[in-house]
This record gives C-alpha cells, structure tokens and sequence, in this order.
C-alpha cells in the first residue's frame, strides 16, 4: 500500500515510518518540521519506497494514498503552547484536509488522539465512554479542544460521508527521538539527570502518568488501521501507573545519576491523575503492551546518552 504518515519526521512518525516500510509499504512522509526533524528519518532516505514532502497540514493537498496516519501536531505542552492559535489550526484545519483528501482517494485515515480529551478526569482509570472534563478556555485547551474537533471531524465525515475513519487515543508515550528540547517529563528527567542537572518535578510530584513505550504503541496503531468494523475511539497506553516523583526517583536509579530532585510550580490545569483502561483495545484488537517500563526506560536512556556524547 501507499502509506501517507503525518507528523512522519517527529517522534513517534518516524518510528510509524520505519516499521511501514519494514513491512513491504511505501510510505509518504509529511512534515513541516516544527518539532520534528530529518534526523530522525535521515536512515529512511536510502529507502526507494521514502518519500518526504515538507508541508503544513493547514494547506490543503492532492496526494495518491491507501492510508492516512494523521499524527500532524505538536504534543508537548511548552512546543503546543508556544503558538496556541497555530496548535489548534493544525488539528482541525489538519483533520480537515486530511479528511477531504480520504474521502477524495478512498483512503483510510486514521487520527492520532490523546488521552488529553480527558482532561481532568473525574473518572478513573479512563475508558473511552467517558466524556472528559476538559477547560475549554485554559492554557492546555488549544491542544485538548483541537484534538476533542478532529475526533467530532473524523465522526461525521464518517457518517455524513461514509469516510474510512479510525480514531486511537494515546496516552503518554516514550522512547528514542524524543527530542533533547522536547519538554514532556520523560526527557527531560534522563537528560537532567545525564547531565547531572536538577531534575524539575512540577508541583510535588503526586499526579500521575502512565508511560508506553513507543514500539508498543506503534504495533498498537497499525491493527488499529487494519482492523475491520472498529472505528474507535481506542485507548493505546500502558496501564502501569506511576507519581511523578516516583518516576523521577526511578530515572535517578537507573543512570545511577547525582542529580538532585527540585520542586518547581506546578503548570496550569495538569491534570492530576491518567491510567488508560485498555479493555477495548484487548478485545477488539488483540493488544496490550509488551515492553516494562524498565526495559523502555533503558533502551531510552541508552539512546540519550549517545545523543548527548556526540554533543
Ligand atoms: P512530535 O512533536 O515529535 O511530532 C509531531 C510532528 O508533527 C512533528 O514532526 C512536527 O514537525 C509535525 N507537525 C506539527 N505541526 C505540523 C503542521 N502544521 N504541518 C505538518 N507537520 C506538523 O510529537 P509525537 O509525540 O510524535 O506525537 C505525534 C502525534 O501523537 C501527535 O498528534 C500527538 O498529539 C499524538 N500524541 C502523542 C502522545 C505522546 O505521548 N507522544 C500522546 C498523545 C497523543
Ligand atoms: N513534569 C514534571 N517535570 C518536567 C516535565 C513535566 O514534573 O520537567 C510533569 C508535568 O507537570 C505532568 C507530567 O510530568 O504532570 C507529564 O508531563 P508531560 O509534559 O510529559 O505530559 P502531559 O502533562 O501532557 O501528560
């Protein structure tokens, strides 16, 4: 199949790629490299079946395709809320063309969602019948109202147009290429902690997060994609839950680093708890994670620690 993946160059698009074209596909990568990068892809340029266009999913575009991977958007927060009025653009104008073009081609278009449609949640662990409790006039709202539009988008393409649809819902993710400057917790804690830097807990570390690693998530999208007669919504995430501070602790163990623990103020609206309950995901598609948390936090670690030695 030819296979369009955008946000192909940011982290979790590049290993989406990678594992398409493993697969025998050919693999259109659309980007505009806000947060991504062509590092990240550069081992995929020798491929015949790579193609990289650069491109702002906000402009529309013709292209031939099987299958739509709609991941186009910043997903840490200090990246999301740098331009909050281009965040929300890029989900629903994005979602909009993306989906123009499905319907065009008869494509299949999956939507990369998040646990972020949440919010705050009130219910806990979060399945995907429960409907959220999200600020819509907050700083984290152009990220979790965009996101909550292109999933209302993708429903009704769906039933006013008869679009292909798939709609997943990740929750936190992690794994190599997360980028140095990224923000979310996971980088930063292990390149503090390699660098020997203060390691910057927000507020006092009892919210919690539940971490998937990123090749586990990726086998979770593609039978998501593939599967027949299951639109979603589906959660996609680990369900091992953890405190922030425990996470940070765990990551000081594991590089064996001296940094300290600092206390910083906590960002507006975190939420305060997140646990996906991946029933449905069990059933309808046969998945759970494979990958520890330990194993993933490793392999991560290896990664930023011969990205730092480069220098
Ligand atoms: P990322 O920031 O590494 O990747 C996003 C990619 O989209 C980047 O390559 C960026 O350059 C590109 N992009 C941004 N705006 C664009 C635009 N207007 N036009 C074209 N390209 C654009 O983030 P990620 O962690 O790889 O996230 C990928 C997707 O998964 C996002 O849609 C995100 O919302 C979703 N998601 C991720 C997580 C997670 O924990 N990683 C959790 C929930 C949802
Ligand atoms: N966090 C933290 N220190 C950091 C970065 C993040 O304590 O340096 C906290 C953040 O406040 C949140 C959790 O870690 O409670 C996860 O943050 P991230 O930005 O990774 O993702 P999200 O909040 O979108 O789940």
């Amino acid at each position: 199949m030819r296979i369009l993946v955008t946000g192909g160059a940011g982290f979790i698009g590049s290993h989406l790629c990678g594992r398409l074209l493993r697969e025998g596909h050919e693999v259109i990568c659309l980007d505009n490299f806000f947060t991504g990068s062509k590092r990240n892809i550069a081992r995929l340029f020798d491929n015949p079946g790579f193609e990289l266009i650069r491109h702002d999913i906000t402009e529309p575009i013709l292209l031939e395709v099987d299958r739509v991977y709609n991941l186009a958007c910043p997903a840490s927060p200090i990246h999301y809320q740098y331009n909050p009025v281009k965040t929300i653009k890029t989900s629903v104008m994005g979602a909009i063309n993306m989906l123009g073009l499905a319907k065009r081609v008869r494509a299949r278009i999956l939507q990369a969602s998040t646990s972020e449609v949440y919010g705050d949640p009130q219910v806990h662990p979060q399945s995907e019948e429960y409907w959220g409790n999200v600020n819509p006039i907050g700083i984290r709202s152009c990220y979790d109202e965009g996101k909550r539009v292109a999933e209302t988008l993708m429903m009704d393409y769906h039933r006013q147009n008869g679009v292909d649809i798939r709609i997943i819902r990740i929750f936190n993710t992690y794994g190599p290429r997360m980028a140095v400057n990224d923000g979310r917790v996971v980088s930063n804690f292990i390149v503090q902690a390699l660098r020997g830097e203060d390691i910057t807990v927000y507020g006092e570390g009892m919210q919690t997060r539940s971490f998937c690693y990123v090749d586990d998530l990726v086998e979770g999208m593609i039978r998501m994609m593939e599967c027949e007669g299951f639109t979603g919504p589906v959660n996609l995430g680990n369900p091992t839950e953890t405190t922030i501070l425990e996470f940070a602790r765990r990551i000081v163990a594991l590089t064996g680093s001296k940094s300290r623990i600092v206390f910083n103020e906590l960002p507006d609206d975190d939420p305060k708890q997140r646990q996906p309950d991946i029933s449905q995901a069990k059933e309808k598609l046969g998945w759970q994670p494979q990958v520890d948390v330990e194993t993933g936090l490793k392999k991560t670690i290896d990664y930023f620690a011969s990205l730092l030695a480069e220098g």
